[in-house]
């Protein structure tokens, strides 16, 4: 960054009237600088500037006010990063929230594999408490010949999996254009780990009007996730909930190893909320469990959870898969971790009316 001389500034502004603040965003952007403001206590305003380094400091000069420290100048989050806005940032999406506060889980299978099987993952995850369903229907496999998923028609069966449960769906979109039909038949596009730095693809998301659950990438640092999302919000998506699902790292005994530590970061850095998926930093069942009483004690938001009738038989990721008994008594033990914590569980919508008889 050192030589393209670009500067992030921020500044604390005395309380002014509205109309004020958009005027001075509008003369520091035809000076050429980008430019965002948010509303701080008792009426003051942040107010943030990046750009060329002179023009950032000319405009400064005309603002009654010293700049605050601010991050790096290759640091400039002004829309996920907490130095401009210090509130959380909750997440809303047919009738759940994550980030205010209670502990989200949402689970399923890896895979949407068929109706009867997504049905009683479904069934048995809300049943437990989760108040997310997830299921992949695009699968970013590494092998070619491996499962890639139903495409389309797993789609069709997450909604129907919605309709019959009443839980909210997440799943993975690898396709720009395919934004539109998960957008249609799922509450929260997921971008997965390989896909975290596909800037098409975030920008993609970033126009549609679901919010956007964006994981790690094996080997991204922290301020590249943070970067990936704010790329997501600047597309104009105001609601974007990060995850951390384990890196790369020498260790091969863990499938990946999981940052708990980065969960903390991100906690102080930014707004947005996190998730953890201890499924896939594990590999391993027995694991899982650990891994999320860990996430839940750290301050994590939420989980993302792999959770199979039938772990044996799953078709993708079935070794480290909960079977639907092991994700109950997860979810005894997470309530108890919340309680001592002063959190509880997010709750999942009401049971639709049909469903009422059923489940
Ligand atoms: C998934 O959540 O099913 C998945 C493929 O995860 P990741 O992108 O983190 O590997
Ligand atoms: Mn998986």
């Amino acid at each position: 960054m050192a030589q393209c001389r670009a500067q992030a500034m921020l500044f604390l502004l005395p309380e002014l009237p509205s109309p004020r603040v958009d005027a001075l965003l509008a003369q520091a952007r035809r000076e050429g600088l980008i430019a965002h403001a948010a509303r701080a206590q008792g009426g003051r305003w942040r107010l943030s500037l990046l750009g060329e380094r002179s023009a950032c400091a000319a405009f400064a000069r005309t603002l009654a006010a010293e700049p605050l420290p601010c991050a790096e100048e290759d640091e400039f989050l002004p829309l996920a990063s907490r130095a401009l806005d210090p509130s959380d940032r909750a997440v809303d999406f047919d009738g759940v929230s994550i980030g205010d506060g209670a502990f989200a889980v949402v689970a399923g299978p890896c895979a949407i594999e068929g109706e009867e099987q997504l049905l009683a993952a479904a069934r048995a995850v809300r049943e437990a408490g989760a108040a997310a369903l997830r299921g992949g229907a695009f699968k970013p496999r590494t092998s070619p010949y491996s499962f890639p998923g139903l495409g389309r028609a797993g789609l069709e069966l997450l909604a129907r999996a919605r309709a019959a449960t009443g839980l909210p769906t997440v799943t993975e979109v690898v396709d720009p254009a395919d934004v539109d039909a998960v957008a249609q038949h799922a509450s929260v596009l997921q971008v997965g780990a390989r896909n975290m730095q596909n800037y098409r693809l975030l920008e993609a998301v970033g126009r549609a009007a679901r919010p956007v659950l964006l994981k790690r990438g094996l080997g991204a640092r922290l301020d590249e996730l943070l970067h990936a999302a704010e790329r997501v919000l600047a597309a104009g998506n105001p609601n974007v909930l990060l995850c951390e699902r384990g890196v790369r790292s020498f260790e091969t005994a863990t499938r990946c190893t999981l940052d708990l530590g980065g969960v903390a970061w991100l906690k102080r850095r930014s707004r947005l909320p996190v998730l953890v998926d201890p499924s896939h930093a594990a590999g391993d069942r027995a694991l899982v469990p650990p891994l999320a009483l860990a996430a839940a004690a750290c301050g994590a938001d939420g989980l993302l959870v792999e959770v199979h009738p039938a772990p044996e038989r799953a078709r993708c990721d079935g070794e480290q898969s909960l079977a639907c008994e092991d994700f109950a008594r997860l979810m005894e033990r997470l309530r108890a971790v919340l309680a001592a914590l002063g959190r509880t569980l997010a709750s999942a919508p009401p049971l639709p009316a049909a469903a009422r008889s059923r489940v």
